[in-house]
């Protein structure tokens, strides 16, 4: 299949997931058009400067709702862009926000490049000229447009778009809130890096610590002592499988680029990582064994399967031998549509990206807050909140005549600081967005968690755009 074809696909599917989730909601018809119709898309072309002369790069930003400003979605570097995929990926933003309550639209951008061709100096005019290009119309702004970053772009790049852009807007107090994901120095946030698969964690915990649910799947209740098997140690694979492991899980399978490995006993993550740095592989694990093949990991008898690497990594070629009870898709996209019908069959429940996967973009909307504000989160209370607790815990061991040692003082009377801030504002999204989800699903008798976080999503963006009079 051609990147064009699987683009379309892509969307194809997410736009199938819609119908069938809005097929239950009781909005006219003419509003759920409204909600899953692309807004804009600003496709383009510019030049670049090459070593033998000069290259056509091709470029797109889409802004799939504005029912709120701004919107806000990653920009990938991939030779693999198309315009529909980014459509696609910019329909799950605003699904995905819509779900975690961040309140934002959908958008994503893509530049047609490899950037494993490009040096420093070639990315960097790049970025700055797709950045420019952006700002001509309008289609980037604290206000109006907040990139991120996504396949083949990083702090680095963020940090060249808010500088172009603050370049062109030097009098907008705002300005460095055009884009997030920036590094902490360049006015990021903390607790960015590991936000997705920190959230992976607290709403994957969430769903097992529902006994009703886990016996409907034949599992106790609880993420401790649970089995795990993960695909992917990048950002999202390994501080997901990091905070599953500090949660009491036991990581039995790894899948990664160049191959699989299990352990029945529990793979010290740690020291695999080490391994494969000093290796150049995770294969020859001292303790595990290693499989025929990366794929095999995904069919090995396990609690919980977290596809972390990319999508269509469970299609109807492997759907049948998959053995896990949950699938957390911590990737965009890892099972197909024909592969969900034959999972669902076998009773496993899967659940979906666009909720799992939130905690990324929950932390980015945190990031913008901090570059609105323009103070650090924590700074203002604090030392008072600290204050506050000693005077407490003094009143406490005079009253009981008990006194604490330094260590239990110094661990009841702590002031919370940006990362304490931004740990408790994701936990407390992925669990509330969770149980609207599972609450949503039992009153409308939806058995498929995806289902009924998109018609969570299709709600609240039709309230929006009913409460702007748009719609009756
Ligand atoms: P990453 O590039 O840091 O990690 C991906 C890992 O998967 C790499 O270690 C790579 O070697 C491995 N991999 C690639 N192909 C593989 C294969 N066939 N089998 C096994 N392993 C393979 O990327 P990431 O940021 O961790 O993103 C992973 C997924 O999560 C993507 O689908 C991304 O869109 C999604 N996602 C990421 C974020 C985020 O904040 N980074 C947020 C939401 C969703």
């Amino acid at each position: 299949m051609s990147s064009n074809e699987q683009g379309q696909s892509f969307l194809a599917s997410v736009d199938h997931y819609f119908d069938k989730a809005a097929a239950l909601s009781s909005h006219p018809e003419g509003l759920l058009k409204q909600i899953k119709v692309c807004n804009s898309v600003y496709s383009f072309r510019f030049p670049i400067k090459t070593d033998d002369g000069y290259e056509v790069i091709e470029a797109w930003r889409a802004q799939h709702s504005h029912h709120k400003l701004p919107v806000k979605g990653g920009i990938r570097y991939s030779e693999h862009a198309n315009e529909a995929e980014v459509i696609a990926l910019a329909s799950l933003m605003t699904y995905k926000c819509a779900v975690v309550d961040v309140p934002f639209g959908g958008a994503k951008g893509a530049v047609k490049i490899d950037a494993k061709q490009y040096g420093a100096d070639q990315l960097q005019r790049i970025t700055r000229r797709y950045t420019a290009e952006l700002i001509k119309k309008n289609f980037i702004g604290p206000a109006l447009d907040v990139p991120a970053p996504d396949f083949g772009t990083g702090p680095r790049e963020m940090a060249w778009i808010a500088d172009t852009y603050q370049t062109f807007h030097p009098e907008q107090i705002d300005a460095l809130g055009c884009v997030t994901g920036k590094s902490v120095g360049q006015g990021g946030i903390r607790g960015r890096t590991e936000a997705t698969g920190l959230g992976v964690f607290y709403g994957t915990r969430e769903i097992c610590d529902n006994a009703e649910d886990m016996a409907a799947i034949g599992l106790e209740r609880g993420l401790e002592g649970k089995s795990f098997v993960i695909q992917g140690l990048g950002n999202v694979g390994y501080h997901a499988a990091k905070f599953f492991i500090e949660g009491g899980a036991h990581l039995v399978g790894v899948a990664e680029y160049e191959g699989g490995i299990s352990s029945k006993s529990g793979i010290d993550l740690d020291s695999l990582l080490a391994h494969r740095k000093e290796t150049g592989s995770i294969l020859g694990f001292p303790g595990a064994d290693d499989l025929p093949s990366r794929e095999a990991a995904l069919e090995l008898p396990c609690d919980i399967l977290i596809p972390a690497a990319l999508e269509n990594q469970i299609t109807d070629q492997n759907a049948a031998r998959i053995q896990a009870k949950i699938i957390v898709e911590a990737a965009n996209g890892p099972v197909t549509a024909p592969a969900e019908s034959v999972l669902r069959q076998k009773g496993v429940m899967i659940v979906p990206d666009f909720y799992i996967n939130a905690g990324g973009v929950t932390v980015s909307y945190f990031e913008w807050l901090k570059n609105l504000s323009r103070v650090r989160f924590g700074r203002i209370e604090k030392r008072f909140e600290q204050a506050t607790f000693d005077r407490i815990l003094s009143i406490i061991e005079r009253e009981t005549g008990k006194p604490l040692s330094a260590e239990e003082r110094l661990t009841a009377a702590r002031g919370a600081d940006e990362t304490d801030l931004v740990y408790s504002g994701l936990e407390e999204t992925m669990i509330t967005a969770y149980q609207h989800i599972r609450e949503l699903g039992k009153r409308k008798s939806i058995e498929d968690l995806r289902t009924a976080a998109f018609l969570s999503a299709i709600d609240k963006v039709a309230v929006s755009y009913m409460e702007m009079g748009i719609f009756p």
